[in-house]
């Protein structure tokens, strides 16, 4: 086939801080998807943009292209709105479990595409997968009808939506070109826009255990994907919130289940339970839904009932044991004294290494495995007081695990100062 343009150029393009044109940014993601541009030749072309930048004209026509190389979804048929939340992924972020069913509870719809972890970061889809019988591959049809029955829905993005992302992200984390802002805000709204969402909210993350930690480059992002949500017709708005501490008292994915199950039966640590209603009110704000106040929704019951329907329609039993690990291992606090710091990154490696997540696309993850946390900064601890549990099926990973969380936690004389980011950095409409 003759192509209209060539690679070689583009790449050129870029390397010598141009701006692309529209044609070619059009062609270099379609002639990428169907094959006739190399993975070699789109890796220099994706380091070019991470050490260049794109402008935001190039940003926007970048995410077109990857949202026109599949299928845009539609939810015309549902009488009530749409809205969805997507959070850049941290240590512990359980959020979106207790959060969609919460926002349904409150007479919203959440069509809730999530991803799996990669890293150090959980990820959605293997928290709710140790859930047994659930299943997270769902057919257009099939998710219309949870999302009909239910209020809410999560599940796997299917081949057929931003195809192109699906390469260019695998491409991007063997290859360093996973951190650069044009190309994470264009992977992450390509696939938010093309699932037909009416609403958005971004919970960008910052800190250790955040994907981008430098608070600025985080409000940068987020400003870059609310302009591409506003421009696609998706109402969207950002907070760029805290991620220098874990989420909650657990890092792992059964773990994580059973949390988020203690916040819609009403319980739960106080600072999943802030975040998880605080983005509910965002929601439902911005699609006008006055309906149950989210907080009455978690006491009533009314949230856990949508979340056992959502669970059940995927196949899961809401009433199963969730799995636990075989083997535990106790880190015990050295000094008396405060908590002043736990640092995510390290929780989140050492839940990692236990079995909580992979290093490799397509391998399996334990499902019992991670990291119950025991005292959270602010906290006064007695020497020898439990400060982790660590749980695996595989005590062979103990040493690494321990290892990674060696110096995760501070404790200083008690009238130290806690020093910690907000819960809400910024907001960004
Ligand atoms: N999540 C995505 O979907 N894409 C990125 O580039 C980063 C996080």
């Amino acid at each position: 086939m003759n192509e209209l343009f060539s690679a070689v150029e583009i790449i050129a393009t870029k390397r010598d801080k141009s701006v692309l044109t529209d044609p070619q940014i059009d062609w270099i993601i379609d002639a990428y998807t169907r094959g006739a541009v190399a993975d070699e030749q789109m890796s220099a072309l994706l380091m070019a943009i991470l050490l260049n930048g794109m402008n935001s004209h190039e940003i926007s026509r970048w995410t077109d292209a990857m949202i026109n190389s599949g299928e845009r979804m539609s939810w015309s048929k549902l009488s009530i709105p749409t809205v969805d939340k997507h959070s850049t992924g941290g240590v512990g972020d359980k959020i979106t479990l207790p959060l969609a069913p919460l926002v349904a509870a409150c007479g919203a719809a959440v069509p809730q595409l999530s991803g799996r972890g990669l890293g150090h970061t959980g990820g959605t889809l293997d928290k709710l997968e140790s859930i047994p019988g659930w299943r997270a591959s769902l057919s257009n049809d099939e998710m219309l009808k949870v999302l009909q029955d239910c209020g809410a829905v999560i599940c796997a993005a299917g081949a057929g939506l931003a195809p192109a992302d699906k390469k260019l992200y695998a491409l991007r984390d063997v290859t360093g070109t996973v951190q650069s802002i044009p190309l994470i805000a264009s992977s992450i709204m390509s696939k938010k826009i093309a699932e037909g969402t009416s609403a958005l909210i971004l919970d960008v993350k910052t800190g250790s255990g955040a994907f981008i930690s430098d608070p600025e480059q985080a409000k940068l992002l987020a400003r870059t994907m609310v302009d591409l949500g506003v421009r696609a017709g998706v109402k969207t708005r950002a907070l760029v919130t805290a991620m220098d501490v874990p989420l909650g008292l657990t890092a792992g994915n059964a773990l994580e289940v059973r949390e988020s199950i203690e916040v819609l039966a009403g319980g739960g640590p106080s600072d999943v339970v802030e975040l998880t209603l605080l983005l509910a009110r965002e929601m439902l704000e911005l699609v006008g839904v006055k309906g149950k106040d989210p907080a009455v929704a978690l006491k009533d019951g009314s949230a856990m009932d949508h979340w056992r329907r959502m669970i059940k329609a995927q196949g899961g039993d809401p009433d199963a044991k969730l799995p636990t690990a075989t083997e535990s291992e106790v880190v015990l606090a050295e000094s008396d004294g405060l908590v002043t710091e736990m640092d995510a990154l390290k929780v989140g490696l050492s839940a990692w290494l236990l079995g909580a997540g992979r290093s490799r696309q397509g391998e399996k993850v334990q499902a019992g495995a991670g990291i119950e946390m025991h005292a959270k900064p602010g906290e006064i601890v007695k020497k020898g007081a439990p400060l982790f549990t660590l749980h695996t099926d595989e005590p062979e990973r103990f040493p690494r695990s321990l290892a990674a969380l060696a110096g995760a936690v501070s404790i200083s004389a008690s009238n130290q100062k806690v020093e910690r980011l907000p819960l809400i950095v910024a907001r960004i409409d």
